[in-house]
């Protein structure tokens, strides 16, 4: 184990995007499912992203957790750490955010870091140290009303200052578009003030690329996935990360199986456009509540199946059927049954040759990943944007694709098993 950048990001979806960026900047990149054991493969990663579900966890958990991560990462080798939250700062006015990154400073001995959660490609931007989402101020956004995260003030300063136990101050874009060298003096003049945490302006990914060259020697990074663009390149530099290359395929043989737990209109168009070409099936809630009949069934359904094409088992439904199920079982017991359905049929499947997986679902890819067992996965290449392949290392070697309900077009299940040898 040898990685040179290590990151610790608060949720699962977060963590996919930022080891995309980096895995976009030709860096070997492996995500882990929480703190990985100590025997935990990583492969030939040059960089690790522990997906941590700590953002709207508990104050205490949430740091607890972080910390872990901290320590694996730092006994894996990394030499500078990402601490990723979102690119809105979704937090309370407790934390996470100040105090995960109060606690990760204090463990790595740094005494400034940086705030920058710009996206520009996504609309999120921030001038003067207030951070925009498209055209609005974050508090204007729709973010205002996030039912778990409401942002109600757009001032990134104010907002680390009452979250965190540290002095924070700006570097304004003036300072960051006159280049490397004014970053790094406007950074020391902070330092020699006091000041723990620098809000940093961006508006651009040129912005972005500066900011990552002018904190190469910083041992604590924090921000969204953009921060991430501009840091492989300083270990290129210094020789400790490799020239870059395209990210590989999965090369796992096997066969292949899509689950779809997902309602969503792109999840139920994907699954109209192959459900008369490949086999297909369709879990009945109401077997699923009778009894473990229904999930045998399907499992046996698919093992019988002709290995030479994919294999297609779902439970997506439209609004009305889903509203007719959830009145009879209740919306969480609705769920909750399909789930571990399909983590019955995952484990059994992947025990019966089927090795390439597609998951269409938020919830339904981690009932299925826990299933698995999977505790790290390789990112691979995009089949859609924000939505790569992605393979099992350590254990059984697996093919995987997570989708988010509503990602990809049509021809995404086609697609993705084309792209693979
Ligand atoms: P998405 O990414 O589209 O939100 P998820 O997998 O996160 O998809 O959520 C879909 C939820 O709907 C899951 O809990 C799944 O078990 C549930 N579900 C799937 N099919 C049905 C159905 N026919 N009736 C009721 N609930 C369903």
């Amino acid at each position: 184990m040898n990685i040179v950048l290590g990151a610790i990001a608060d949720d699962f979806t977060g963590a996919t995007d930022l080891a995309g960026t980096w895995v976009k900047e030709g860096v070997k990149t492996v995500q882990t499912v929480g703190v990985p054991d100590a025997g935990t493969g990583i492969g030939d990663a040059e960089a690790v992203v522990v997906a941590l579900k700590s953002r709207t966890a508990p104050v205490g958990e949430a740091v607890d957790r972080s910390l872990e991560a901290l320590q694996w990462l730092r006994e894996a080798g990394a030499r500078q750490i990402v601490f990723k939250y979102c690119s809105t700062f979704d937090s309370t006015e407790k934390g996470n955010i100040g105090p995960v990154a109060d606690a990760l400073a204090d463990a790595l001995g740094a005494e400034f870091a940086l705030v920058c959660p710009a996206f520009p490609t996504n609309g999120r931007t921030i001038y003067r140290g207030y951070l925009h989402v498209g055209d609005m101020l974050l508090a204007e956004s729709p973010m205002k009303d996030h039912p778990l995260t409401p942002m109600r003030d757009s001032s990134l300063v104010r907002l680390m200052a009452a979250q965190s136990q540290g002095r924070v101050g700006l570097v304004p874009l003036q300072v960051v578009s006159a280049g490397v060298e004014a970053i790094r003096s406007r950074i020391s003049a902070l330092k020699a003030d006091g000041v723990r945490y620098g809000v940093i302006d961006a508006v651009a990914d040129a912005d972005l690329r500066v900011i990552g060259e002018a904190a190469a020697d910083h041992g604590l990074v924090t921000g969204g996935s953009g921060i991430g663009m501009g840091l492989p390149e300083n270990f290129r530099k210094s020789g400790l990360l490799s020239a870059g290359s395209g990210p590989a395929l999965p090369e796992t043989a096997g066969r292949e199986v899509v689950l779809a737990g997902s309602c969503s209109a792109a999840t139920r168009a994907q699954i109209a456009a192959v459900d008369d070409i490949w086999p297909a099936r369709k879990l009945d809630p109401d077997g699923l509540a009778a009894g473990p009949g229904e999930v045998g069934d399907a499992i046996a359904w698919a093992l019988d199946q002709p290995a030479d094409a994919p294999v297609l088992v779902y439970a997506s439904a439209g609004p009305e059927e889903v509203s007719a199920v959830q009145a009879r079982y209740g919306v969480e017991r609705a769920g909750r049954m399909i789930e571990s359905a399909f983590e019955r049929i995952a484990a059994a499947l992947a025990e019966n040759g089927f090795s390439r997986i597609v998951v269409a679902g938020g919830e339904t890819a981690g009932a299925v990943v826990s299933a698995l067992g999977a505790t790290a996965l390789r990112i691979g290449p995009e089949i859609a944007p924000g939505v790569p392949w992605t393979e099992t290392v350590g254990g059984r070697p697996l093919a995987l694709a997570l989708k988010s309900g509503n990602f990809g077009r049509e021809t995404f299940f086609a697609d993705a098993f084309g792209m693979l040898p």
